[in-house]
């Protein structure tokens, strides 16, 4: 399986070289020349198989040749070592727990899948690797976690002053060793231009052997597709196909999501739950996009204004807007909603979204509210806990904290802080490192 690139001037690139390079050198995004049809029995005899087992029918024709069977076994055990429970909150609502890996948010699965590729890919390096990554509040977590301790690895991280939650700000502000990370003086989206200003600076590059960590990488966005495997095969009324129910801000997830359907996984219709970031819904409705500054809120790792991902779903539908419509509606929810979706949900259901889980939540009940009969999932992207600040005066009483967070708590931020300016970035980069 070969990528091309969404801009069309770069050459076609395989697997491996896809996931060290993150963005096409036309700074285009990667996507895989064809898609893979799924067996039909594979499908039928799904309840029969483990999750390792679906995740290999799933991913191996995307990596190909590029990484040997037994390692890429051993790559996908490790990636899916939590389970993916499927909990019914209601009659119509399922939850997809996407948040029992080590950062308690679903980017664990491709952080963990992407440093174990890499790791493989750049096994025989003589350069140091940089990874410079930009989180909107759990990319960061999850990328440092799955690369903590590797040798050879250096991660930076950029995130934005303020905007992630207590929990998430130590997760990357207190690994140390090859991990650091940086607080910017402003939004996600000024991290994430930073980030790409360093890809395209060609000096810097020559002297760093530089690579991206974010959802635009395909070894992040692919293995993505196993939750809709694992919500699929959990599902009991295979002859009531779900809508399945995505809280978005850059696409990657829902994208991944889209993509296996296109590969024969059957479902309803799919729902991409945007909070006040409405640049999808508002495309959907009317046809014309419109990127924006990023608003922030409290379901934080979705304040995206330009979602990286969303060439790519544009690109699995040929363009076409009218196939999009069919397939995927969009809302967007408020503040104000998600904190009664959540005060809804805890008393009625005692179940504890997160506020990017109300999100998701909500935009499903709407969606259900016009289609009578119908049944859904919402993919609950994080722990409450990891957003207890928001949560507990919500429901007024305390969310028992994991003891992987407790030490964490206990731990003091290390990060250095820097304004939106590309050159400090740079001479940081540039430093030696032990
Ligand atoms: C990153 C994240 C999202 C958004 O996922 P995208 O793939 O960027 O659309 C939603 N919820 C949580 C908890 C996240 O960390």
């Amino acid at each position: 399986m070969n990528y091309y690139s969404l801009n069309g001037k770069s050459p076609k690139v395989s697997f491996k070289d896809a996931t060290i390079q993150g963005q096409a050198p036309d700074k285009g995004l990667y996507f895989p020349e064809n898609i893979p049809s799924l067996q039909k029995d594979f499908i039928e005899n799904i309840a029969a198989f483990s999750k390792e087992e679906i995740a290999l029918s799933v991913i191996s024709p995307y990596v190909g040749d590029t990484i040997p069977a037994n390692e890429l076994t051993r790559i996908v055990s490790e990636t899916l070592s939590f389970d993916f429970p499927l909990v019914k909150i209601n009659d119509d609502i399922y939850s997809l727990e996407l948040f029992h890996g080590p950062t308690l948010a679903f980017k664990d699965v491709g952080a963990r899948f992407m440093s174990r590729c890499m790791r493989y890919f750049t096994r025989n390096h003589d350069k140091e690797v940089t990874v410079l990554v930009a989180t909107s509040g759990d990319t960061g977590g999850a990328v440092a976690n799955g690369f903590y301790g590797v040798d050879g690895v250096n991660v930076v991280i950029l995130y934005p002053s303020g905007k992630v939650s207590t929990v998430q700000e130590l997760q990357l502000t207190t690994l140390g060793n090859n991990i650091s990370a940086i607080e910017i003086n402003g939004t996600f989206d000024d991290c994430q231009q930073l980030v790409k200003q360093a890809f395209t600076d060609e000096a810097l590059n020559k002297k760093l052997f530089l690579t991206s960590a974010n959802s635009i990488n395909i070894a992040r966005w692919l293995p993505q597709q196993f939750y809709y495997f694992f919500a699929y095969q959990q599902w009991p009324d295979k002859k009531n196909l779900p809508i399945i129910s995505v809280p978005s801000g850059n696409f990657g997830n829902i994208c991944a999501g889209l993509l296996a359907h296109h590969s024969g996984l059957p479902f309803e219709h799919f729902i991409a739950a945007c909070n006040s970031n409405d640049i999808v819904p508002s495309y959907l409705e009317n046809g014309s996009y419109q990127p924006k500054k990023a608003i922030a809120t409290l379901s934080n790792a979705m304040d995206v204004g330009n979602p990286s991902n969303f060439v790519r779903i544009l690109e699995l539908f040929h363009k076409e807007f009218n196939s999009l419509k069919e397939t995927l509606t969009s809302y967007s929810i408020s503040d104000k909603e998600t904190l009664d979706t959540i005060a809804t949900v805890y008393a009625n259901n005692n179940y504890l979204l997160d506020p990017h889980g109300a999100v998701g939540y909500l935009a499903l009940k709407k969606y259900l509210e016009k289609h009578i009969g119908q049944k859904g999932i919402v993919l609950e992207t994080a722990h409450p806990v990891k957003f207890y600040d928001v949560v507990e005066p919500v429901i007024h009483t305390t969310v028992p904290i994991p003891p992987a967070i407790q030490a964490i708590l206990e731990k003091k931020k290390q990060r250095i802080r820097m304004d939106v300016n590309y050159a400090d970035l740079k001479e940081h980069l540039l430093l030696p490192r032990k």
